[in-house]
């Protein structure tokens, strides 16, 4: 598949792409390198005035850029006009606290003056993913732009009019020429402009193979990379748990954005002296959703992006009922209608050594697991390669604190799902990636964190 609007929803090819030509890529890569020079000296304020006004563009047309996602990769259109906004918020965070961020840090050493200077690094390559098309490129570019370096979007093949309208909202929100621009190309050029001399660091938000992938490239040419990778998260609910608030938020931790989430709960370790409870209010709680046209603001679950993000999750489901696990709702495609129709589906007694042990179900598959105690509950939800979010749910302080020290994540959250915020770092260890984005952390992954020593 090319680049290209197909609609999720229907199967419809709306619009195809071509890739971009060698020389027009040399041409952006060209811009790219001149537009640095200048923009680097550019002044916080100025920057932060940029993006301030690009955030009120986002806010402003937050609808018609809503169902720009929504047409092309299929989350309903509430979520995806949210989503939208939360990027004006991003926006807005980095603008106001850029300048703090990256103000020089003095140490006393033997010198007459000594601190460490942030400065940008030039053009950045961001490779994106199509499940949250405008947030993932909003929390690269905010802080990338703020530092001072310009930012380069090589983003998922199918969703080529937000990668378009993201250039274009940047430009109107006054950013000089060839501070921002989209790259229409596919996977395959994404070597060659790592490789690229102009191109500094790049930043990849998608599956393990490709990050894998531009990660050793930009290895061999000795660039700094920050990879956000899968997640497979455990959603731990102990017994002394508010078990209400915790279904309720299950249910909203699994199926947001229709499952296709790399910090949605996937596996949920559920002690066993509430496990049935849990299981019977999820039960009830998925019954009650709206599958449908994501268009339609009563519908809670559209469909998946690609047919092919559904043939796989199906498998991995059909795999796990083969080796024994019992389909509680959901389970088949939906086969009565155009598109990329799964339910909300519900796995329990899933027998050990099934996919749903290692693999990452992207799509809106809870899997239930039942365990006696919190130390079994921590050694199954250490037991993947995956390392990104983890929630957990508990009242009693000392297993609070345990799971907060033991549980192998980039992130824990007692008592909530997990969720990027832009005062909060976010990314994952293991093979869920590497660095920072958000926060103080994140803005200083692509600068040079300059050493200066004054006699
Ligand atoms: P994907 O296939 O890896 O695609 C992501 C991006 O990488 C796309 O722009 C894609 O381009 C590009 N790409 C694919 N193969 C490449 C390669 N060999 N070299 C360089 N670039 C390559 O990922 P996906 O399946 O669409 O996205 C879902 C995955 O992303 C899930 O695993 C999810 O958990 C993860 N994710 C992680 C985070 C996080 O913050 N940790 C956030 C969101 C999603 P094309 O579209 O042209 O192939």
């Amino acid at each position: 598949m090319g680049i290209a609007t197909v609609n999720p929803a229907t199967g419809e090819t709306c619009e195809t792409f071509s890739s971009l030509t060698d020389a027009e890529l040399e041409q952006k890569l060209a811009l790219a390198q001149q537009a640095f020079l200048e923009y680097r000296q550019t002044s916080f304020s100025q920057r932060a005035t940029w993006l301030k006004q690009t955030a009120d563009i986002v806010e402003a047309d937050a609808e018609r850029f809503g169902k720009i996602v929504t047409i092309e990769m299929g989350k309903p259109i509430k979520q995806a006009i949210a989503e939208v906004k939360k990027c004006a918020l991003v926006c807005r965070y980095y603008a106001e606290n850029a300048k703090n961020f990256l103000s020089p840090t003095y140490t006393e050493t033997d010198a007459s003056q000594s601190f460490v200077a942030y400065h940008p690094l030039g053009a950045i390559l961001a490779v994106m993913p199509w499940n949250f098309p405008f947030w993932q490129v909003f929390r690269f570019a905010a802080p990338a732009l703020m530092a001072g370096n310009v930012g380069l979007l090589k983003h998922a093949s199918n969703v080529p009019q937000c990668a378009i309208a993201l250039e274009e909202i940047f430009t109107q929100g006054g950013f000089p020429p060839g501070a921002f621009q989209t790259l229409l190309v596919g996977a395959d050029k994404v070597a060659q402009i790592v490789a690229d001399d102009r191109v500094k660091a790049a930043t990849l938000t998608g599956s393990e193979p490709a990050g894998a992938s531009l990660a050793s490239i930009a290895g061999k040419h000795i660039k700094k990379t920050v990879l956000e990778l899968g997640g497979t998260d455990p959603f731990i609910v102990l017994e002394s748990a508010d078990l209400e608030a915790a279904v309720a938020t299950a249910v909203i931790a699994r199926l947001q954005n229709n499952g296709q989430s790399c910090i949605a709960a996937k596996r949920f370790i559920l002690l066993e002296a509430i496990a049935d409870r849990f299981q019977n209010t999820l039960l009830e709680q998925y019954r009650q959703l709206k599958i449908g046209d994501p268009m339609d603001e009563l519908n809670d679950i559209g469909p998946l992006a690609t047919p092919s993000i559904l043939t796989e999750l199906d498998q991995l489901v059909q795999a796990c009922v083969s080796q024994g696990a019992d389909v509680i709702i959901g389970g088949q495609p939906l086969s009565d209608r155009p598109g990329n129709y799964y339910p909300p589906t519900i796995l329990a007694n899933i027998p050990p050594g099934t996919p749903a042990d290692t693999e990452e179900f992207f799509g809106p598959v809870a899997l239930l697991f039942r365990v006696r105690d919190i130390d079994e509950a921590i050694t199954l939800a250490n037991s993947t390669s995956l390392g990104l979010g983890a929630s957990a749910w508990t009242n009693n302080e000392p297993e609070r604190d345990r799971l907060i020290r033991d549980l192998e994540a980039g992130a824990v959250f007692i008592n909530g799902m997990v969720k990027s915020d832009p005062r909060l770092p976010f990314g994952g260890i293991k093979r869920s990636g590497y660095g920072r984005e958000l926060s103080v952390e994140g803005i200083r992954e692509f600068v040079n964190l300059k050493t200066v020593w004054i006699k």
